[in-house]
């Protein structure tokens, strides 16, 4: 998930998909069924920073998270050769991710928030899921092979980065006149406004690959009713959806081991990366 997402001002109908909109666009101004799309979007995806409390219990989590990170960096240069990763770094992953887990914990009962979020409520899961790290696609990627259903897993990845790139191509159409920047955003909304589930939920609308999740999905909270992380609620002012990042110094390590731990050409994005892995390790370490 993007930390910062924009949102057109007046939105298309729900389920449009860019072929559609595509197919009504006989002129040279963006069509939907004869109507004219809004050529502008005002407002930015209104999730709040939280700000992390400097006290001794918060940084000794930070501490843990970065010396986590630091044993997998090490591991990742021990590795010998590019394939399943070492136990050693997926040892420091889970230790990262729980240390992570303690800071979030440690952060929101600090601040007195009460978290809304529970199992079984997936509104946050029909994101297209973005800045994930090499590590995390890694060791997620472990818990796939174990499943009968991989292919059609990665199958279901591959259609959602279809899906995004059309909303991408779509946007650079659309808006030239905003930035790369500003027109990802905006492909990221029309992607959320789509309702497509994350291919990793359950039949129950839990996590299935829960104990692997990344840190994107593991940092974003609300403590409003579910229903205003809808995407036609989400700005409304009771919404209240907030994400609690690790320190600057954690982002830092983390750039150094996506260096480190990239052999297949990791991307940001969840989806894209799960699939480009799968298809390095079946053609180059089938096997491992
Ligand atoms: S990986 Fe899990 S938590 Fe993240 S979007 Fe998918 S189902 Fe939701």
């Amino acid at each position: 998930m993007s930390s910062k997402q924009t949102k057109t001002a007046d939105k298309k109908p729900k389920g449009a998909h860019p072929s559609d909109l595509r197919q009504a666009d006989a002129g040279t101004e963006p069509r939907w069924n004869g109507k004219r799309l809004p050529a502008t979007f005002e407002w930015d995806f209104p999730a709040r920073l939280l700000p992390t409390r400097r006290d001794e219990v918060s940084e000794r989590w930070s501490d843990r998270m970065d010396m986590a990170l630091v044993d997998a960096i090490r591991a990742s240069y021990a590795q010998p050769g590019p394939g399943a990763p070492s136990e050693a770094m997926l040892h420091a992953q889970r230790e990262y991710h729980e240390a992570y887990g303690q800071f979030l914990y440690h952060n929101v009962a600090a601040n007195s928030i009460h978290v809304s979020c529970g199992r079984g409520c997936s509104r946050c899961c029909h994101h297209f899921v973005t800045s994930v790290h090499a590590l995390e696609v890694l060791s997620f990627y472990e818990t796939l092979r174990e499943r009968d259903d991989l292919e059609e897993l990665v199958e279901s990845c591959r259609k959602r980065v279809e899906d995004y790139d059309a909303w991408k191509e779509f946007c650079e159409e659309t808006y030239p006149e905003r930035t790369a920047a500003e027109r990802d955003d905006l492909a990221l909304e029309h992607y959320y406004d789509e309702r497509l589930p994350c291919p990793f939920l359950d039949p129950e609308g839990a996590c299935g690959v829960y104990l692997d999740r990344p840190m994107t999905c593991r940092m974003y909270l609300a403590s409003s009713p579910p229903e205003f992380c809808e995407a036609e609620n989400v700005t409304d002012e009771r919404a209240d959806v907030f994400t609690i990042p690790a320190d600057e110094s954690i982002a830092v390590r983390l750039e150094r081991l996506d260096k480190a731990a990239d052999y297949w050409g990791h991307s940001p994005d969840l989806y894209r990366s799960l699939v480009k892995l799968h298809e390095w390790r079946r053609r180059w370490t089938p096997g491992t």
